[in-house]
């Protein structure tokens, strides 16, 4: 990268979006294609900019896996084109989306930041500007010519996480999102601080990227909770076409031992579902075996997700379930890390 670096923003909507009509007082979509006139600020960053907007705009809560493949197809359409990329959405599915995405992008040699805001970038008190403008350099960052970030990350509040490990934990304070089980990658403060440790390397040698465009969308989450009856794991387990159920157990991905329980998640595996156990915790892995609890689980196939977070869970599935693996080989590809979304023993 002798010149300025390419960075292509893609707003496919949300919040960051917004600014306020002060006669109406109501938050409207704002133009992204004139950011860099609307944030002058902008214009002080060592770079070029481009910007790319969804036709329409939307609220993450609508944003199915259609969008993710528009989000994915965009990416490789300008690949070359650009040197990073920041991608903006709502921050009420951003963990799941960039989850997805950091599946869908093989080889990634790139950066790709999502970020997004808890005020419109219209509001006086607004987060969008740090957030967006910090994400911007942070894709601009290199060392001996290379990117410093080369994978999935979402930047929110002062901190840049790898994307796939992240959860949003609060809709009312500025810092939304948290990475329980992975360290920050960078950290901004009066200067920004990268944990290069934890970055992921890309491999020496360079190769193509590859985007996985499918997604299997026929799997469930199944909560557990004191008291669950039959009737209900029934009903779910019985849902046509079912492909994959993520079970979220208990501490260390413990679940009832009771016969009809066992018997239900037995019938489901042998109709080649597969069923992955993360934990409800926010914090920790399953460990399958540590409880008599859990052992059962395991010998009967199920999958541990280990110290995976939901989001992360549901992508990995939705990703794997489309590759036509045999049990065993499922197994072993979802209990190691693929893109970094689970922790090495
Ligand atoms: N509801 C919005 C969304 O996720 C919230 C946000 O943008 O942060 O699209």
């Amino acid at each position: 990268m002798a010149n300025k670096p390419n960075i292509l923003i893609v707003y496919t909507g949300g919040t960051i979006g917004m600014i306020k009509d002060y006669n109406t007082n109501a938050l409207k979509a704002f133009d992204f294609s004139q950011i860099v006139e609307k944030i002058p600020e902008l214009q002080q960053l060592n770079c070029n900019i481009e910007t790319i907007s969804f036709d329409e705009p939307m609220d993450s809560s609508n944003m199915n896996t259609l969008y993710y493949r528009e989000i994915a197809e965009t990416i490789e359409d300008n690949y070359k084109k650009f040197d990073g990329f920041v991608i903006l959405t709502g921050s009420d599915t951003m963990s799941y989306i960039s989850s997805a995405i950091s599946f869908m992008l093989e080889n990634l040699q790139k950066p790709i930041i999502f970020t997004g805001s808890q005020l419109p970038i219209g509001d006086l008190r607004t987060d969008a500007k740090e957030n967006l403008i910090t994400s911007i350099e942070i894709a601009c960052c290199q060392k001996n010519n290379k990117p410093i970030i080369t994978e999935v990350c979402l930047y929110f509040e002062y901190k840049l996480y790898r994307a796939n490990r992240t959860t949003k934990i609060n809709a009312e304070q500025f810092e939304a999102f948290t990475s329980m089980n992975y360290p920050p990658l960078a950290e901004s403060g009066v200067n920004l601080n990268f944990n290069q440790y934890y970055i992921s390397k890309p491999s020496a040698k360079e190769k193509e990227l590859v985007v996985r465009k499918e997604l299997v969308n026929g799997i469930v989450i199944l909560k557990l909770f004191p008291g669950i009856t039959k009737k209900v794991v029934q009903s779910i387990l019985n849902i046509d076409d079912l492909k994959g159920i993520i079970i979220e157990t208990y501490g260390a991905g413990n679940a009832p031992n009771e016969l009809w329980f066992l018997e239900l998640l037995k019938k489901a595996i042998s109709k080649n579902i597969r069923i992955v156990n993360v934990t409800q915790c926010s914090g920790g892995s399953v460990v399958q075996g540590h409880y008599e609890t859990s052992l059962i689980l395991k010998e009967i196939g199920v999958i541990s997700g280990r110290d995976i977070t939901t989001e992360s869970a549901v992508a990995k599935l939705m990703y794997l379930l489309n590759e036509n693996l045999s049990l065993k080989e499922f197994t072993t590809y979802f209990e190691k890390s693929i893109r970094g979304e689970i922790s090495n023993e």
